[in-house]
């Protein structure tokens, strides 16, 4: 993808569009049981951007938004069930979207892997990537 070219995703039965425009925050792989249980994997790829840099082009009203800690929440399609964003209190102003809503490149690669304390038994990370046993903020935060 060319710099600075918006980046497309959507759930999987197609009713919930977006549009990104770059750059993002971060991109990170989070092991925390809230993130693997709803979504039903061993652990789920994010990114962050700024809200104002996430356009919803198709399907604002399937998307329903569930309280899913003290300090945050989780959206997902109300068709298909897809888990698709999360905003906390913590980091106002941020959203973080799930990476794989994304079929095509977006502008970086996953730099690190979070909340690896929480990881399950039968993962292992062999990626060479850095691992750290909660969040990470500045990572999480630090542009670039
Ligand atoms: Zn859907
Ligand atoms: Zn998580």
């Amino acid at each position: 993808m060319n710099a600075g070219e918006a980046f497309c995703g959507e759930c999987v039965c197609g009713a919930v569009r977006f549009e990104v425009s770059p750059p993002s925050r971060w991109c990170l792989h989070c092991h925390c049981t809230l993130c693997r249980k709803s979504h039903g994997a061993p652990f789920v790829t994010w990114f962050g951007v700024g809200k104002d840099q996430l356009r919803i082009t198709q399907g604002e009203s399937e998307i329903r938004w569930r309280d899913s800690s003290e300090h945050g929440r989780r959206a997902f399609c109300s068709a298909c069930g897809t888990q698709l964003f999360f905003v906390s209190s913590r980091w106002p102003g941020q959203i973080d979207i799930v990476r794989a809503l994304v079929d095509g490149p977006i502008d970086r690669a996953p730099s690190a892997h979070v909340y690896v304390s929480y990881k399950a038994d039968w993962v292992d990370i062999d990626d060479g990537l850095d691992c750290y046993p909660e969040e990470y903020q500045s990572t999480r935060q630090r542009p670039g």
